[in-house]
C-alpha cells in the first residue's frame, strides 16, 4: 500500500506510528473487550482516557495551572459564537483584528451578540500581512480583543502576541495548536478545531483562564457554556471519545519525540525547506510579508494559472495531494502540520524543482 504526502488544511495527516497503534488498539482497547469507539463516556476505562488527556496535554504544551482546558465539539466555528456568548458579558463590546477569512467569520458571527469593532485589518493587501497592534489601538471598553493567530488561507502568521492590558486576548490557534511552545499567560483564551495538528476531526480544544468563566449571557447554550462544561470536566453532554483517545496518541508522539521545543524545530526546518527553495527562484512566488509567514500553511504561485492547475494535478499523480490553494485566493498551498514528516517536504521540493525544469 502506498501512502499519499497529503498536504490539505485540514483534515491532515496523522503520524503513522498513531494510525498503526490504533488500528492495534482497535478491537480491545487494553483488556477491556471493546474499541474505544464504542465505550461509554461514564465507563472507568473512558474517564482515565480523558483524565490522562488533559494531564498531558497540560505537560506538554505547558498549560498554567490557573487555566480550564476544554474538550468540546462543533470546531472552532461554533465558538465564533459561543466567545461574544460567554465573554462579550459587561459592555457587551469587542475588538476583532482582520487578517483573513477565519478572523471575519468570527467578527460577523459576534456581531450579533454585540458591537464590535474591527479595530485592525489586512484586507486592503489581501491580507498578505499581520497589522501591527499595540495597546493603544485596544478600545479601554472592550470585553475581549479577537484574532485569528495563523491564517491557514494566506499562510501568515503573528510573529509576536499583541499586548492588550487587561483586556483579555482571545486567539483561535486552529491552524498553529501545538506547534511550537506557546506562553498561554500572555492570553485570556486559545480556541481551535483539532483536525489540523492534534487528532482527527470532531474535537474542538478551549484552553482559557479560571477567571473569565462564570459569566455567560443568560441566552449562551448550557452545551457551550464555558462554566457548566468546565464543572463536567468536560462531559456536560456525550464527549468526541474517539477524537480525544487520539488526541492523547499525538501528544504522547510530542512527548516522546522531543516535545514542544523539538515539534518547533521540526516544524520550522519544513517551512524554510519549502521557503528557501521558493525564494531561490523566480518560477514560484509566495507574497506574503517575510517577517509574517506562516510555519504551518505555505502559499505559493507559478507564472500563470494555467500552470498553477497543471502542477496541482501532476503533483496528486506523484502522491502530492491537496495542493490546490484556497479558492479565494487561488494558486498552491502545502499544510505541513505537524505530522508532515520532514522527507514529505524535502520530497515535495525535489517535484517542485523537476516541474519548474519541465515548464520554465
Ligand atoms: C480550519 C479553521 C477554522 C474552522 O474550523 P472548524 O473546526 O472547521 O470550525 C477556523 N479558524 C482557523 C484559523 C482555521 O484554520
Amino acid at each position: 500500500m502506498a501512502r499519499v504526502y497529503n498536504f490539505s488544511a485540514g483534515p491532515s495527516m496523522l503520524p503513522e506510528s498513531i494510525l498503526n497503534r490504533a488500528a492495534a488498539e482497535m478491537l480491545d482497547f487494553e483488556g477491556s473487550g471493546q474499541s474505544v469507539m464504542e465505550m461509554s463516556h461514564r465507563s472507568k476505562v473512558f474517564d482515565k482516557i480523558a483524565k490522562d488527556t488533559e494531564a498531558l496535554f497540560r505537560e506538554v504544551y505547558n498549560v498554567p495551572d490557573n487555566y480550564k482546558i476544554l474538550f468540546l465539539q462543533g470546531g472552532a466555528s461554533l465558538q465564533f459564537a459561543a466567545i461574544p456568548l460567554n465573554l462579550m458579558n459587561k459592555n457587551k463590546k469587542a475588538d476583532y483584528v482582520l487578517t483573513g477569512q477565519f478572523s471575519t467569520k468570527s467578527y460577523k458571527e459576534a456581531a450579533k451578540y454585540g458591537e464590535v469593532k474591527a479595530i485592525a485589518s489586512s484586507k486592503d493587501e489581501n491580507f498578505s500581512y499581520i497589522p501591527k497592534i499595540t495597546k493603544e489601538d485596544v478600545s479601554e471598553d472592550a470585553d475581549y480583543v479577537h484574532i485569528c493567530f495563523n491564517n491557514t488561507i494566506y499562510g501568515t502568521k503573528y510573529p509576536y502576541i499583541p499586548d492588550t492590558g487587561d483586556i483579555p486576548l482571545v486567539a483561535d490557534v486552529s491552524s498553529c495548536f501545538l506547534s511550537e511552545p506557546l506562553d498561554i499567560s500572555k492570553f485570556g483564551m486559545i480556541y481551535g478545531g483539532a483536525q489540523k495538528n492534534v487528532a482527527p476531526a470532531g474535537l474542538t480544544i478551549v484552553i482559557i483562564r479560571e477567571d473569565l468563566i462564570g459569566n455567560a449571557r443568560q441566552e449562551c447554550p448550557s452545551i457551550t457554556d464555558y462554566q457548566q462544561v468546565a464543572d463536567a470536566d468536560s462531559m456536560y453532554n456525550t464527549p468526541p471519545c474517539w477524537c480525544i483517545y487520539m488526541c492523547k496518541l499525538m501528544l504522547e508522539w510530542i512527548k516522546t519525540t522531543g516535545g514542544m521545543e523539538a515539534m518547533k524545530e521540526r516544524n520550522l526546518k519544513k517551512a524554510n525547506i519549502l521557503y528557501d527553495y521558493i525564494d531561490s527562484t523566480d518560477f514560484y512566488i509566495n507574497t506574503v510579508r517575510k517577517e509574517d509567514r506562516s510555519m504551518m500553511n505555505v502559499t505559493f504561485v507559478t507564472p500563470n494559472e494555467e500552470l498553477n492547475a497543471k502542477f496541482v494535478t501532476e503533483a496528486a499523480e506523484a502522491g502530492f495531494v491537496n495542493l490546490k490553494g484556497h479558492r479565494s485566493v487561488g494558486g498552491m498551498r502545502a499544510s505541513i502540520y505537524n505530522s508532515m514528516p520532514i522527507e514529505g517536504v524535502e520530497k515535495l521540493v525535489e517535484f517542485m524543482k523537476e516541474f519548474e525544469e519541465k515548464n520554465r
